[in-house]
This record gives C-alpha cells, sequence and structure tokens, in this order.
C-alpha cells in the first residue's frame, strides 16, 4: 500500500491511498484544475481513480469533491450527515458509509471512524490491504477512546498536529475562532497529537506523517519537538505542507 497528499492544511486537503488494484482519493478541497494539476506532481491522472471517500463537508475537504465526480463519474462516499451538508449532489454517484461499518472498496477494506469535530457527522478512515494498515486522521478536536482502540493496529499514520497552543493563543486568529480551533470539537494540538502518539504506541508505525499543520499557529519544529519522545522507533517522519502535501510512502 502508498499514500501521498496534494496538499495538507486549513486551505485545502486531499489524500491519494493507493495498491496496484486501487486507487482512492480521500478528500478533495481544491479546484478541478488544481487537483488535476497536484495529480500530476504525483505521476496520477483523474482517470486513474476509483472513488472519492469524503471525511466532512468543511470547504478545505469538500471544495473540489462534486466538480471532480461529475467530471471524471467518480463515485462519491460519505455519511448520511455529510451528504446532509453537501449543497447539491445532481449528477454525482453517491453512496452512504455508515461509521459503524466497513466498506469494501477498490480492493481496500476501509474502516470509517466516527470523530469528535464541529460538522454534522464526521469520520476519518482507516484502509487495510495487503496485511497492512494506514490510519488517516485529521480533523479532531480531542481524543477518543473509540479513536485509540481503533488506531492501534496501524503501520502507517498521517496525524493531525494543528496548532502549538502559546502561538494559537498569540496568534492572530479573534477569539472565537480561538475557542474553536483550540476547543474539544476542533483540531489536535502537537501536545495531544503527541499524547496520541504515546497511547497507540509508536513502536509499530513504519510511517508517520505529521498533517493539517496551522500555517499562522504552528512551526514544524514546535511540531517536531512535541512528538520527538514518541517518534524514535519511527522507520520514517514526514511532515505535510500545504503547498505540496507529501510524496508517496510506501508501507511494506
Ligand atoms: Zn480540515
Ligand atoms: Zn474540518
Amino acid at each position: 500500500m502508498r499514500y501521498a497528499s496534494l496538499g495538507s492544511g486549513s486551505k485545502g486537503n486531499a489524500t491519494l491511498v493507493a495498491t496496484d488494484n486501487g486507487v482512492v482519493l480521500v478528500d478533495c478541497g481544491f479546484s478541478v484544475r488544481e487537483t488535476v494539476r497536484r495529480l500530476a506532481r504525483l505521476r496520477c491522472n483523474p482517470e486513474d481513480l476509483d472513488a472519492i471517500l469524503v471525511t466532512h463537508e468543511h470547504s478545505d475537504h469538500i471544495r473540489g469533491v462534486v466538480p471532480l465526480a461529475r467530471k471524471y463519474g467518480l463515485p462519491v462516499f460519505m455519511t448520511a450527515g455529510t451528504a446532509k451538508a453537501v449543497s447539491s449532489c445532481r449528477d454525482v454517484i453517491a453512496h452512504e458509509v455508515n461509521p459503524h461499518r466497513s466498506l469494501s472498496l477498490a480492493g481496500f477494506d476501509i474502516i470509517p471512524v466516527a470523530v469528535p469535530h464541529d460538522a454534522r457527522e464526521p469520520v476519518q478512515y482507516i484502509f487495510r490491504a495487503g496485511g497492512n494498515s494506514l490510519g488517516i486522521l485529521t480533523d479532531l478536536g480531542c481524543i477518543t477512546p473509540h479513536v485509540i482502540d481503533a488506531y492501534r493496529e496501524c503501520d502507517g499514520l498521517l496525524l493531525e498536529a494543528n496548532h502549538d497552543v502559546g502561538m494559537l493563543a498569540n496568534g492572530p486568529y479573534p477569539p472565537s475562532l480561538k475557542r474553536r480551533v483550540g476547543g474539544r470539537w476542533g483540531h489536535l494540538s502537537n501536545d495531544q497529537a503527541a499524547a496520541l502518539l504515546a497511547a497507540l504506541g509508536p513502536e509499530r508505525i513504519q510511517s508517520l506523517v505529521l498533517a493539517h499543520i496551522s500555517e499562522k499557529n504552528n512551526a514544524r519544529e514546535l511540531v517536531s519537538a512535541a512528538v520527538a519522545p514518541h517518534t524514535a522507533a519511527v522507520g520514517n517522519l514526514t511532515y505535510a505542507c500545504q503547498a505540496q502535501g507529501f510524496p508517496w510512502q510506501t508501507l511494506l
């Protein structure tokens, strides 16, 4: 299994998960033209995609989903709550994701995991194929027992480290947005990401990507310092960014 990102952060997210048998795009927060350009950077065409899987309806995840699906005839998978929040799914083949049931898609077993985030029915996903397990986990305000249970087995993990608590407090956001981002239905701080790694037991993780890193309220050195106590045994540590995402990572 391998995975890569077209871009990661509050201005747009999209992640590719692939095997030799299938390619799934998780979220698409970019315009169609930008998505095609960024796919090409990863040597991928829209025609290669089997489906789009959606985590939730915030614009940094959904902006390009319906236009891309329409243009290339791609099926879209999302929870009923997310579908309700999407203004128009006309001419799109939409499938409902039940957050309590795994789905088989493009050769993957995919496990949705409900997360605390201020959207209608947000989920994150774990992909299984060929003996590997890849967890995608961004856009959650706090760590729940359900999340720890679900992600314990992952040997690849794309994990949110959204903000440094001090930078957010002293940064440019208005007070209401600071409360939202830092709250239990917002985003994971560096310290929360580190605590989650400690809870999961990072020895098993061969590939870790820290993602959805705020450009205004975080810095790579702060992410790195926060997770350092838990990443000594991690095979490959990568930082996703808004402009470039990250290149293909392979799980063996
Ligand atoms: Zn987001
Ligand atoms: Zn969100």
